[in-house]
């Protein structure tokens, strides 16, 4: 066990590493921040922050000896480094864990080798595109296998003239062409793992997409209760079966003939998890810190229904003065969470906020209510 007092060291300086730093914190532990763009909204809050490549081999030795425990906050992280400070530090969840989930192709084969449900799919080189295609049926979706993320890299294809739009535009990259799934609801579930074999999983949560990107989480995801418990049940055999240390988010389909189909694996925090900053009994960035240190997991129960909703860099361009602050602020039953980035983009992420309540479809009301004032 690491206990508390310890330093956790966090690969990756994003809104995901910030909240994990608040939770560490709160817990004694110290929190040191790598993170190779620049000062980052992790950095900003932890004690210590190492801005440096991925590639320094000296820094990153330096910050593996600095900490007790290593994880990580961002997938697109290379092997190399993984290796060097897995040498010197426990890291978790392990790296070839991450290696198969940073890439589609490699998850596909795994969650098919292992048995697990997920939609039909090809490999494809842009020529292939085509072929895997004619093989699967349209629509389809060709999604890049490797540094893809919030719809990035994909294109979803209806029609022949897709076809040769995709191939033109995925020239030259590895593809994963997967069949189109008709489903009712997209739901995730993040499951927490410790090194002893000790699995929960929070609840579900049901995600509302809006341009590729996760718009609203809700909880409890409005599906029958035995789809609940399958759900569940799936992800902690997931994460069971890749023996992931920490947290694994399990993003699936809930298809139209009630299937569950694994859509994605992320071996980290979640945004379909920041309810439970608010409304879980504990938070998922608390059980990342409870499971890569040892400690014993929490209870993952929701304590009444939920809803976060993403704040994009939009809501600043949108309106002149800027987000209505007070439209969340004002309400009592909404909590604000800014991630501290200085500027608001397009499509990037500036922070969340969750509306808690006794009905979940009043909860659903207001925070449309609020998103639609903001
Ligand atoms: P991903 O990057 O794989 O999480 O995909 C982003 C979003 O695109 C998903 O959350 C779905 O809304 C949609 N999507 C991706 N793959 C499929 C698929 N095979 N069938 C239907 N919708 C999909």
């Amino acid at each position: 066990m690491i206990g508390p007092g310890k330093a956790i060291g966090v690969l990756g300086g994003g809104q995901l590493g910030r909240m994990f730093a608040h939770a560490a914190q709160e817990l004694g532990y110290r929190v040191h921040v790598y993170e190779p763009s620049g000062p980052s909204p992790a950095g900003a809050v932890a004690d210590r922050e190492t801005i440096a490549p991925y590639d320094d081999a000296a820094a990153l030795e330096v910050f593996a000896r600095s900490v007790d425990v290593v994880t990580y906050e961002f997938e697109n992280i290379p092997a190399g480094p993984l290796e060097a400070i897995g040498g010197i530090v426990g890291l978790h969840p392990a790296p070839g864990v991450l290696h198969i989930c940073q890439n589609r192709s490699r998850e596909k084969a795994w969650l098919k080798a292992n048995g697990f449900p997920h939609a039909g799919y090809a490999e494809a080189l842009e020529g292939d595109i085509g072929e895997a295609a004619a093989t699967l049926g349209l629509p389809c979706v060709v999604k890049t296998a490797d540094f893809g993320y919030d719809g990035k890299g994909q294109m979803r294809v209806d029609t022949p003239a897709d076809l040769a739009q995709a191939a033109a535009i995925f020239r030259g990259r590895r593809c994963v062409v997967e069949q189109w799934v008709r489903f009712e609801r997209e739901i995730s579930v993040i499951c927490a793992r410790t090194a002893s074999g000790e699995t929960r999983a929070f609840p579900a949560s049901e995600n509302i997409h809006t341009n590729h990107i996760l718009d609203f989480s809700i909880v409890p995801a409005r599906i029958p209760a035995s789809v609940e418990a399958a759900a569940r049940a799936l992800a902690a055999r997931i994460a069971e079966k890749l023996g992931v240390v920490g947290l694994l988010a399990v993003e699936m389909f809930l298809a139209r003939d009630g299937r569950l189909i694994v859509n994605e694996l992320a071996p980290r925090p979640h945004n379909s998890g920041h309810w439970s900053i608010d409304a879980g009994e504990t938070s998922q960035f608390e059980q990342h810190v409870r499971a890569v240190c040892g400690l014993p997991l929490g209870p993952t129960a929701a304590r009444n229904p939920a809803v976060m909703v993403n704040i994009l860099g939009d809501a600043w361009t949108r309106r002149p003065g800027g987000p209505v602050w007070a439209a969340v602020l004002s309400e009592p039953r909404a909590k604000l969470h800014l991630y501290g980035k200085p500027e608001p983009r397009p499509g990037r992420k500036m922070g969340h906020f969750t509306v808690q309540g006794s009905d979940l479809e009043d909860t659903l009301a207001l925070a449309r209510a609020i998103k639609a004032r903001l």
